[in-house]
């Protein structure tokens, strides 16, 4: 390994280290890999559809068929797609948001 002068203290530290061990600047930026940067835009993508899913599902409602309501069927349709969307939510979001922290940036100390 190779030795560094740190920017802000200008002593010799270690080119692979983290931060410098004299005033703590951080000499190397903990990156995420390409599978992190991929599961991180998927969750991202994931919960903005998601986002949108409800969105369109109240609108969807609100917009029916006044006769339909007073049936209580807007209302079942209502209770079955939230019921749906929160459990595609919580089925694929988990692993998502999983993965997600796994493959989080670490500090290589
Ligand atoms: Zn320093």
């Amino acid at each position: 390994m190779a030795l560094i002068k740190c920017p802000e203290c200008s002593k010799d530290v270690s080119d692979t280290t983290y931060k410098c061990n004299n005033c703590g600047f951080i000499l190397n930026k903990p990156k995420r890999g390409v599978t992190g940067k991929i599961f991180k835009a998927l969750f991202i993508v994931f919960n903005f559809l998601m986002i949108i899913s409800f969105i369109s599902l109240y609108y969807g409602l609100s917009q029916a068929d006044p006769q339909a309501s007073e049936s209580g069927a807007t209302a079942v349709a209502g209770v079955a797609g939230t019921g749906t969307l929160i459990f595609i939510w919580i089925a694929l979001g988990l692993p998502l948001g999983i993965m997600n922290y796994i493959t989080r940036p670490k500090a290589y100390e």
